[in-house]
C-alpha cells in the first residue's frame, strides 16, 4: 500500500493540446506492472482538449458541469454528471466544456508498451466546437 496525500499540485493542460483552461489532478499513474492512468480534469467554460486518440481507448465519467464531446465524423453531443463516455482505441475525438458552463470529469486509461496516454492532433477550430450539438 501507498498512500499519496493531496501534495502534487494542480497542473495546467500543456497548450500545445488545449484551448482554454484545463486543470489535470493527477488520480493514478501507471507503474511497472500497472498501466491505468486516471486523471480528474477540470475544464473552465469553453475550454477543450485538442483532437486526439488514445492507445487503448478511454473511458471518462463527467461529474461537474455541462460538458461537450465529439469523435471525428459524429455530432457533437452533450453530457451531465453522471454520464459516461468510452472512446474507442485509435478513435479521433475531443472532449471539453459547454461555452457558458464549466465541465469536470473523470478519465480513465490504459497506457501502451511505451507509456503513451494520448497522441495529440490538430486543435479544435472555434467553428468545429460552434457546431450546433446533435
Ligand atoms: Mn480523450
Amino acid at each position: 500500500m501507498e498512500i499519496t496525500r493531496s501534495s502534487i499540485g494542480t497542473v495546467t493542460a500543456p497548450a500545445e493540446w488545449s484551448t482554454g483552461a484545463v486543470y489535470l489532478d493527477v488520480m493514478a499513474s501507471p507503474s511497472d506492472d500497472a498501466r491505468v492512468f486516471a486523471v480528474n480534469a477540470h475544464f473552465a467554460p469553453a475550454a477543450r482538449t485538442a483532437w486526439h486518440t488514445h492507445p487503448h481507448g478511454q473511458t471518462i465519467y463527467i461529474t461537474e458541469g455541462v460538458g461537450l464531446v465529439q469523435r471525428r465524423g459524429g455530432p457533437v453531443a452533450v453530457v451531465h454528471p453522471g454520464d459516461r463516455v468510452f472512446f474507442a482505441p485509435g478513435e479521433e475525438h475531443w472532449h471539453g466544456a459547454a461555452p457558458d458552463r464549466l465541465m469536470a470529469h473523470v478519465a480513465v486509461l490504459q497506457v501502451d508498451d511505451k507509456g503513451t496516454t494520448a497522441n495529440w492532433l490538430e486543435r479544435v477550430t472555434d467553428e468545429e466546437y460552434g457546431q450546433q450539438p446533435g
